[in-house]
C-alpha cells in the first residue's frame, strides 16, 4: 500500500461513501485504506479522503475514495461531493432498519447529482453484530437486485469482506472504463 499522492498508476479515479450516520463509513474506510478500526466515531466535521492503489491485471489503479465525515447529518452533502465520482459505496447498518428504509432516499440523491453510469456497490456493514439484526441478508439482497446494484455484507470491525466490497467497485469501475475507452 501506498499513500504517496504523487504515485505512478494508470488510472486514478474518485468514488464516495454514503449512507446515514453512524453505519460505519468512515470505519470501513480506514480499514480498506489503512487496515484500522476505531471504536468511536469520528468526532471531525468535513469532507475527508483516502486513497488505496490496487492492481486490476496489469495495471495500477488508484482510487481517491471521498468520505462525508459526518456532513450527512446536516444534510450539507452538496453535488460537489459527487462531481467526477465514478463509484460509490451506499452503506446501511444491519442493526438499524431505518439505514435501511433510508436508501431509497441516498439512491434518489446519486441519481440527482452523479453520473448516470456511475457503479453503485450496496453494502450492509456491522455484520458482526448479527444477533442484533434488524435488516435480513435477503432483504439486502433483494434491493440490490431490484435496483441493479452489486451487495455484500461488511464487518469493517470484525475485517469481514471490506476488502471484497472495495475491489468489487474497483473492479467494476474499471470495466466500465475499459469499454469507453475500447
Ligand atoms: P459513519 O458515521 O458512517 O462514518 O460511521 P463510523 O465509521 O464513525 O462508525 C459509527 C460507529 O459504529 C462507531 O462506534 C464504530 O466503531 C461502529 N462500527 C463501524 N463499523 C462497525 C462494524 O462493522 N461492527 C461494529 N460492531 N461496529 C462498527
Amino acid at each position: 500500500m501506498d499513500d504517496s499522492f504523487d504515485e505512478e498508476c494508470d488510472y486514478l479515479f474518485k468514488a464516495v461513501l454514503i449512507g446515514d450516520s453512524a453505519v460505519g463509513k468512515s470505519n470501513l474506510l480506514s480499514r480498506f485504506a489503512k487496515d484500522e478500526f476505531y471504536l468511536d466515531s469520528k468526532p471531525t466535521i468535513g469532507v475527508e479522503f483516502a486513497y488505496r492503489s490496487v492492481k486490476v491485471g496489469d495495471k495500477l489503479i488508484k482510487a481517491q475514495i471521498w468520505d462525508t465525515a459526518g456532513q450527512e447529518r446536516f444534510r450539507a452533502i452538496t453535488s460537489s461531493y459527487y462531481r467526477g465520482a465514478l463509484g460509490a459505496i451506499l452503506v446501511y447498518d444491519i442493526t438499524r432498519k431505518t439505514t435501511f428504509e433510508n436508501l431509497k432516499k441516498w439512491l434518489r440523491e446519486l441519481r440527482e447529482f452523479a453520473a448516470s453510469d456511475i457503479v453503485i456497490v450496496l453494502v450492509g456493514n456491522k455484520s458482526d453484530l448479527n444477533q442484533s439484526r434488524q435488516v435480513e441478508v435477503e432483504d439486502g439482497q433483494s434491493f440490490a437486485q431490484l435496483e441493479g446494484l452489486s451487495f455484500l455484507e461488511t464487518s469493517a470491525k470484525e475485517k469481514l469482506n471490506v476488502e471484497e466490497a472495495f475491489l468489487e467497485m474497483i473492479n467494476k469501475i474499471y470495466n466500465v472504463m475499459s469499454l469507453k475507452t475500447l
